[in-house]
């Protein structure tokens, strides 16, 4: 018996799918199909404010338009918020996050007044405790950072860590990569509205659902290095990756959500099949 497959095409329900995403999605759905695994479909709809039904309304029907199919229910990462908060508070009982109450400006500020080089992302530390404890009592709002210090204390460095890398990163990337978590600096886990961020979400659903294989564009090759360290701090099974390169248009530019005459809806409507657009990308 072959080993299981399973993999999933998470799209967030923040715009319209586009090329891009087909192409990613049927990657995914075919490897499934060759391997007779799991294509799975999540949707990441953690951003709220970015969300809206009428997009998650419109990757079933793009999906389904493509010929793609998938087991039911789907999971939809608002409905599992508990997870994320366990893993959470796994991660702040082993000391391994800490409050950071720097908007987004002060830390791009933070980061650019850095000396050169010194701060390419940005890393903090936990503040004095009197003072944290002032800025609780005045509800000031904050986020959730991992301390890559102390994950790295924990660990003992990062240098055992590493990821199998079946497809190819941006720069060639394949093999057996060393992860380098220190791409990412202390990446927010958790913000204050929500309770859970990117990173956190994506590993405990991988692990929940039993992913064996993360296909998906080499744009997130870098969260790959992320996740890696989050899988181990978590104590998570790690997924082999598959990252593929990024469809670009005609001018050479990636499809972006902002490109709308490239929407899946938009080229279903000007009357592209299924079928060509396979053969456009080349499946
Ligand atoms: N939700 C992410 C996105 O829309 C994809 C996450 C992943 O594949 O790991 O870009």
């Amino acid at each position: 018996m072959s080993p299981p497959f399973i993999t999933r095409f998470a799209p967030s329900p923040t715009g319209l799918l586009h090329r891009g995403h087909a192409y990613s999605a049927l990657l995914a759905h075919q490897a499934a199909g060759a391997a007779r695994g799991t294509f799975l479909l999540r949707i990441e709809d953690i951003d709220l404010t970015r969300s809206r039904p009428e997009f998650e309304a419109a990757i079933f029907e793009d999906l389904a338009w493509l010929g793609l199919s998938w087991p039911e229910p789907v999971r939809r990462q608002s409905e599992h918020l508990a997870d994320y908060g366990a893993a959470l508070e796994r991660l702040q009982a082993d000391g391994l996050i800490y409050r950071c109450f720097r908007t987004r400006k002060e830390v791009a500020q933070a980061m650019a007044s850095a000396p050169h080089g010194a701060m390419d992302t940005f890393r903090s530390a936990p503040l004095p405790a009197h003072e944290e404890a002032e800025r609780l009592a005045r509800e000031e709002p904050f986020a959730w950072r991992l301390s890559l210090d102390a994950a790295a204390a924990l660990l003992g460095g990062f240098e055992h860590l590493a990821f199998q890398e079946e497809g190819q990163g941006p720069g060639g990337e394949t093999g057996l990569i060393a992860a380098r978590p220190e791409l990412g600096g202390d990446v927010v886990l958790a913000r204050k509205d929500v309770g859970v961020a990117y990173h956190l979400a994506v590993v405990v659903d991988d692990a929940l659902q039993g992913v064996t294989h993360v296909i998906r564009g080499g744009d997130l090759f870098e969260a790959a290095h992320v996740q890696r360290l989050l899988q181990a701090l978590l104590g998570l099974p790690t997924p082999i990756y598959r990252h593929h390169r990024l469809l670009a248009g005609p001018d050479g530019k990636r499809y972006a959500k902002r490109d709308r005459a490239e929407t899946l809806q938009a080229l279903r409507g000007a009357g592209l099949t299924p079928e060509r657009l396979r053969q456009e990308m080349g499946l």
